[in-house]
């Protein structure tokens, strides 16, 4: 007991530790994944059906290389597992040409890197996309390839396929600490201690936890999700696409129908958490009135009454861009952090990349520029 040595531990398997285990087990690692809650939980950033994917990435286009590799990672899922996880229902992003932000990141990107968009006016608007209530003036930019992934399905088949593969993962088992001995690390659960030669964490809102040189790089928040009846018409069989609007109010966006109803959510980290683990979850009507106001002047037939809502949380870097870095001050340590509210469709990604660095030190995907030196 209590001697049981890994080439690496992943400490939390949400999206971003399940894809690093599942990565780590390709590489033939001897990799061992704990996580405290079960698999595919709702406590922490991945849960509540659907996560939206595209390529124009209008954040910064520098990310659009790592996208296209995370579409090919979660084909590969989707293969290996022979499941379908990625939707390409089509979304099509709509606001005001003249001083939208994100229409504007949304036309660099896919420029920049070539990817097939199309622009449509007020009629293109009503045509292809009639359930929206939009000025005349407002514009679209739909993309093809965006749509959406199932986000506890991808999680949940990322450790299934990991543990195919050898991988040990044990769940309902936190870490309570770690410690860089003189080679490779300690990692003491609630259960047992284990050694490992490489050290990943992935802890999404519990992170600053761990790094506490970085505490002040992660800020938690509240970010409500709310779904609401629909009559048929949001089908994607009908050509419904996925949707983001770009309003005075905000950035909402939504999802194709599923079993009757649309997931809404309002793109924005609300009040700041303290403490993860004594948080309140329930929803306050304030956290519904920008959402059920969106829902009454931007969408038709859709009544503004939720069916159901959930609670996730944005875990913010200080600039909205991702820490993908070494652990400051130790050896093969590595982390995954500060998602900022956009990082499940890379999670396939990101588990490439701290899978390369633990075994090789080196990725050949480009995300220097999600270092941690930035700050
Ligand atoms: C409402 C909402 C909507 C979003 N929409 C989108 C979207 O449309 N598109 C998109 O790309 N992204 C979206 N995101 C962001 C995306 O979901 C997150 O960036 C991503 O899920 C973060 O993954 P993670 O692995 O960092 O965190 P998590 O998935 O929360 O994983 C961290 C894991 O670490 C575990 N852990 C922590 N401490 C310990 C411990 N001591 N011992 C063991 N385990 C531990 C936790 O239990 C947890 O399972 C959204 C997020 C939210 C909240």
């Amino acid at each position: 007991m209590g001697k049981e040595r890994f080439d690496c531990i992943v400490l939390g398997l949400g999206a971003m530790g399940s894809s690093t285990v599942y990565q780590l087990a390709k590489k033939n690692k001897k990799v061992l994944g704990l996580e405290q809650f079960t698999c595919a939980h709702s406590m922490g950033s991945s849960h509540g059906e659907n996560r939206l994917i595209r390529k124009a990435y209008f954040e910064h286009s520098d990310y659009v290389p790592l996208l296209e590799r995370s579409y090919e990672l979660w084909k590969e899922i989707e293969k290996n597992s022979g499941r379908k996880l990625l939707h390409e229902t089509g979304l099509v992003i709509l606001g005001d040409p003249s001083n939208s932000y994100v229409l504007k990141g949304v036309k660099t990107s896919s420029e920049t890197y070539g990817i097939p968009v199309e622009l449509w006016d007020s009629a293109e608007i009503k045509s292809r996309f009639p359930q929206a209530n939009v000025p005349s003036f407002f514009r679209g930019i739909f993309e093809k390839t965006g749509g959406f992934l199932e986000v506890e399905n991808c999680v949940r088949t990322q450790c299934e396929l990991a543990s195919s593969l050898g991988a040990e993962l044990r769940f309902e088992e936190p870490v309570v600490r770690w410690k860089q001995l003189e080679s490779g690390f300690e990692v003491v659960s609630a259960k047992e201690t284990y050694y490992c030669e490489s050290l990943v964490i992935t802890a999404g809102p519990w992170m600053s936890q761990w790094l506490r040189s970085l505490t002040d790089k992660f800020k938690v928040h509240r970010a409500p999700l709310f779904w609401f009846k629909s009559s048929g018409a949001f089908r994607s069989e009908l050509g419904t696409p996925c949707y983001a609007f770009d309003t005075p109010t905000g950035f909402f966006y939504g999802f194709t129908e599923k079993e009757g109803l649309i997931k809404i959510a309002l793109h924005l980290p609300l009040e700041e958490v303290s403490e993860m683990d004594t948080v309140n979850r329930e929803i306050k009507p304030t956290d519904l009135k920008p959402v059920a106001d969106f829902v009454k002047n931007y969408l038709k037939g859709i009544s503004p009454e939720p069916q159901k809502s959930g609670l996730c949380f944005y875990t913010m870097s200080p600039d909205t861009h991702f820490i993908v870095d070494k652990v400051p001050d130790s050896q093969n340590a590595f982390f995954a952090g500060g998602f900022s509210g956009h990082g499940f469709k890379f999670s396939s990604l990101i588990g490439e990349v701290l899978s390369d660095w633990v075994v090789g030190g080196k990725t050949r995907n480009p995300v220097d520029f999600l270092s941690v030196k930035r700050f």
